[in-house]
């Protein structure tokens, strides 16, 4: 028998399985980072290499964050860029970002992999663009191995410089050759495609505004060739509606769907501003969608319809996007806002059919189904976030998938007066830290601590690298 882990005498365990079951003094056992029995603690075996005692805890199954800028972390909360939307945002981030060096690289990875994993993350995606200043994916790749935290990076891109109409500036654009070089190294040497993969490399371009048509249609066909998803921004703003529309005479998912970007191996960051239509595509071609709900609130760029996403069939997970628009990296945070956020739609937007002409206040019996449940939130941050990403190997505690979980304390101030119903405490009491959080079975966080490696230094070291970057060093 290889490296084996038991999980025993949880209050409540949370599988996500297809009978969402949950179960009372559960656990779990775990054989070379995979699951192979879930279920009541009396039926598990009684020891392990590794045995964790879950008393007067909850535990549910890691939390898949789909869209994130880890280099963010280095930018947070930026003066300039306090009070403004996506466009002057980036314009005030682009030229700090592309200063962004191997140890700042590095280093960002690390703190925003921890705040992920401390709020129950097991796997995260990020989506890096900019590769000036001798940057490269694989510093982000080493980190994420170091800290033990499952990743998806990204070989981005963006090569449309204010010259030829595009967003960035110039000097933080690449060349078409060496961005499609660089993407091939990085598949090559680092994409692993089997079940309980720790590192997926994903091919995705910034976006319509910073990409050109051609190297958007050559990313689809080198993601496709190489059989590794595409990732994209889309439909964030009525600015980026505004730009494809006059530069395209299309809308972002039609402008988009032209250069064969629609299928189940492509997912959008944001997809806010889409129309019916549109929705039916995703749904029909099987495009997911990564909702951030913080970062969308944060730059004022509208409400996306994940409610109308979940019964369309849309996959749908979350991301903490950022962290300069965010700017935190909370997935327990970002579940809490996903539901409250859904509810603040519901309150703004008119019913649909011949009720049209009139609000009805979300307590409407004939809007009862359109709210969005605690655990429905619960459901996007795991199983709707595996299928964004393609994984059938992780989103939920069920035997053959992956051992990556964590755990809340329920005895915790944060808690007190709401354990009336504890899985929905989860997302209706304020975000606390993950007690333990385990990937590929093994702990990465250990009685709220990160336990494979000393953080003290990474922050220090962050918040110097951070100042010297923004003054310009
Ligand atoms: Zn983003």
């Amino acid at each position: 028998m290889g490296r084996t882990l038991l999980l025993k005498n949880a209050d409540i365990l949370v599988t996500m399985d297809d009978e969402r079951r949950e179960i009372q003094n559960g656990g779990l056992f775990a054989e070379d980072g995979m699951l192979t029995q879930v279920g009541p603690t009396e039926e598990l075996p009684k020891t392990a290499d590794k045995v964790i005692d879950a008393t007067g805890q909850i535990v549910l199954p890691g939390f898949v964050n789909t869209h994130h800028h880890l280099n963010q972390t280095l930018t947070r909360n930026l003066p300039a860029a306090q009070n403004n939307n996506l466009f002057p945002w980036l314009q005030a981030h682009y030229r700090i970002w592309a200063k962004t060096h191997p140890e700042a690289s590095r280093n960002s990875a690390l703190v925003g992999l921890a705040e992920l994993v401390l709020s129950g993350c097991t796997t995260v995606f990020d989506h890096s663009y900019l590769f000036q200043s001798g940057n490269k994916v694989d510093f982000q790749i080493e980190a994420a191995r170091d800290l033990g935290v499952r990743f998806h990076a990204s070989r981005g891109s963006m090569s449309l410089g204010e010259s030829k109409g595009g967003l960035p500036p110039d000097d933080c654009v690449e060349e078409e050759d060496d961005i499609l070089r660089d993407s091939i190294r990085v598949i090559d040497r680092y994409h692993d495609a089997s079940p309980g993969s720790m590192t997926r490399i994903v091919v995705a371009p910034c976006s319509p505004f910073s990409v050109s048509e051609d190297l958007l249609r050559e990313s689809a066909r080198l993601a496709r060739d190489k059989g590794v998803m595409l990732h994209t921004h889309l439909c964030e703003t009525l600015d980026e509606e505004r730009y494809t529309l006059e530069r395209f005479g299309k809308r972002p998912v039609e402008w988009m769907e032209g250069l064969d970007w629609t299928g189940p191996d492509v997912w959008f960051a944001h997809a806010i501003h889409v129309d019916d239509e549109e929705i039916r595509l995703f749904a029909g071609t099987g495009c997911g969608a990564a909702h951030c709900p913080c970062s969308n609130m944060r730059l004022a760029s509208g409400i996306a319809p994940v409610k109308k996403y979940m019964a369309a069939g849309v996959k749908v997970g979350l991301g903490v996007d950022g962290s300069a628009s965010n700017d935190g990296s909370n997935m327990l945070g970002e579940v809490r806002q996903a539901m409250l956020l859904a509810r603040l739609q519901l309150g703004l937007m008119p019913p649909e059919g011949p009720r049209k002409h009139a609000l009805l206040p979300p307590s409407h019996p004939l809007r009862a189904g359109e709210w969005m449940t605690a655990r429905e939130a619960l459901e996007l941050a795991t199983r709707g976030g595996a299928a964004v990403l393609g994984r059938d190997d992780i989103g939920s505690l069920e035997t053959g998938k992956c051992a990556d979980f964590f755990t809340l304390d329920l005895n915790t101030l944060q808690f007190a007066g709401g354990l009336h119903d504890p899985v929905a405490a989860v997302v209706f009491c304020c975000p606390q830290g993950a007690s333990t959080t385990v990937v590929n079975g093994k702990v990465v966080v250990d009685d709220g601590q990160i336990v494979t490696m000393e953080m003290g230094k990474v922050v220090t070291d962050h918040n110097r690298m951070s100042l010297e970057l923004a003054a310009g060093h």
